[in-house]
């Protein structure tokens, strides 16, 4: 417990030496008074996460953190006050006209040799990190078939073929009631194709269609064999439906369980980064982590996805410079004017972003909150940039441009392919996925101590001093080696706790 009473000494964190403000890393804030081996005096109770001034600021004056302007003093701030969310006026958007082009592109770091994981060999030769029945829906309609099916299958079949980890129901709102042509359509509709194509179901995904709906389901067949479809029109009621699929699932079930796991290089393994429920502690602990697993991964030859728009726009200007040619850069740039259209079209800016949560945790607005976002994505350059759902093409770090919406960007990042996600948050969610398994990293020890059986990792260590970012993001990087090999479950499999497929589809419903 020395670490615990270690927590209590009043800590301060500054994160880079031109900031104006700091963060308060002790565990349960601090009282009026406090003084800081520094000679700081505290004027006020600052709660834990939340900012303080470490100069006078006057009205107007920047507010520096992580040495970027996060804000303006909307009066007149003393030393040692809490600088709450209300004194913070909020920067204007960054133009994206004359942003800087691969103009410091990272030279690649020593490549980390011979590290490898053991997965599941697919016939296409891409690698899966679970070996899971698959079953597809073209539309809504058939989405209570299919999970009578699934339980029948998980309960009467599954336990036959021990070599099958589950069995996953691909259920979504789309697929009829939409504009099927609209420009827009392509999102949601490639995103169902390359669900269907992932990894982690070995090439035999099972399509459920109804029969007379917009999204044809040959369109998400993966072999163009019918084989691979059963339409519910053309089955002669309920029970033949249930008996018909579950031949189906059988005949998948024997061929997937032929398969153990082999030895994979890493250049196979392909790992997707989110935040979710973020605080003022994320830019400081868990993403700074996060990123430097993703360094090692890059450096060991895997494939990093980082993504959410509304929570990158605001260090746009430190991502260009990072990319690794100016095509790359440009297509981040594409990316965000779309969400800024977006964004316009539903009457609102980048600033919707922050939650209530993100506030209560020190977070004053979403330029704060995008400089500890960005963290996660470490020191690489940035080799490729994904439109929302599209497959992963590239290795090294690559920006899979998705909302910043949990669920949203969760399946999204599953149709570019990533065989694993690591989450990274502040206030807690027990956030899941059925496709792959989830790394739940948090910020703070409180909350691993409150919530020890969800979340794996916590980064906690990093703000007491106890332990530095690279040994927390050598132990994330391990414990991804470890999950992608299924010699360790994470959390949220072990309570089979996952969230909905929720598609991001920018068309118009009918
Ligand atoms: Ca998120």
């Amino acid at each position: 417990m020395a670490g615990r009473r270690q927590q209590q000494r009043p800590i301060y964190i500054q994160v880079h030496q031109a900031d104006n403000v700091a963060v308060i890393a002790t565990e349960g804030g601090l009282p009026g008074g406090t003084l800081f081996p520094c000679g700081l005096e505290l004027k006020e109770s600052v709660p834990q996460g939340h900012k303080i001034a470490l100069t006078d600021l006057s009205p107007g004056e920047p507010i520096l953190r992580y040495g970027e302007i996060i804000g303006f003093a909307r009066r007149e701030i003393l030393r040692g006050s809490w600088v709450d969310e209300s004194l913070v006026e909020m920067p204007p958007p960054r133009s994206l006209e004359k942003l800087p082009m691969a103009t410091r592109v990272p030279k690649p770091l020593p490549p980390l040799e011979g590290i490898t994981f053991e997965g599941f060999r697919n016939p296409d030769g891409s690698a899966a990190t679970k070996n899971l029945l698959g079953i597809h829906t073209s539309v809504q309609c058939v989405a209570g078939v299919v999970n009578h099916a699934v339980r029948q299958i998980r309960e009467r079949i599954l336990p036959r073929y021990p070599g099958v980890d589950d069995v996953v129901a691909l259920n979504h709102t789309y697929g009829c009631g939409v504009a099927i042509d609209a420009p827009q359509a392509v999102v949601p509709i490639r995103t169902l194709q390359n669900l269907a194509r992932h990894p982690n179901f070995g090439g035999e995904i099972l399509i459920v269609g109804l029969g007379c709906e917009k999204l044809p389901p040959e369109r998400l067949s993966t072999d163009g064999e019918r084989g691979s479809i059963l339409s519910l029109q053309d089955c002669r009621g309920f029970e033949k439906m249930v008996a018909s699929l579950l031949e189906k699932a059988e005949e998948r079930l024997i061929r997937l369980n032929r398969r153990s796991r082999v030895t994979c290089p890493l250049s196979d393994l392909v790992v997707g980064l989110q935040c979710g429920g973020s605080d003022a502690l994320s830019g400081v602990s868990a993403n700074p982590a996060v990123g430097y697993a993703a360094d090692l991964l890059v450096r060991a030859g895997a494939t990093v996805l980082f993504s959410e728009v509304t929570e990158v726009r605001d260090a746009i200007h430190l991502l260009t410079p990072r990319a690794a040619d100016s095509e790359t850069a440009r297509a981040l740039i594409r990316e965000m004017e779309y969400y800024d259209r977006y964004l316009e079209s539903g009457g609102v800016d980048r600033s919707a972003n922050t939650t209530p949560g993100n506030r209560k945790g020190g977070l004053a607005n979403i330029v704060e909150k995008s400089l500890g976002s960005i963290a996660k994505s470490g020191r690489s350059a940035i080799s490729d940039v994904l439109a929302p759902g599209e497959r992963v093409r590239r290795r090294g770090l690559v920006f899979a441009a998705t909302p910043a919406s949990d669920f949203i960007c969760g399946t999204l990042q599953l149709a570019s392919g990533i065989h694993l996600q690591v989450f990274t948050t502040g206030r807690g969610t027990p956030y899941g996925l059925s496709m792959a398994p989830v790394i739940k990293v948090s910020t703070r020890d409180e909350l691993h101590d409150q919530w020890p059986d969800l979340i794996d990792i916590s980064a906690g260590a990093v703000l007491t001093g106890e332990s530095t970012v690279e040994e927390v993001g050598r132990k994330i990087f391990l414990r991804i080696l470890e999950v992608a090999s299924g010699r360790k479950k994470v959390w949220a499999d072990r309570w089979k706790l996952s969230n909905d497929l929720c598609l991001f589809n920018p068309a118009p419903v009918t």
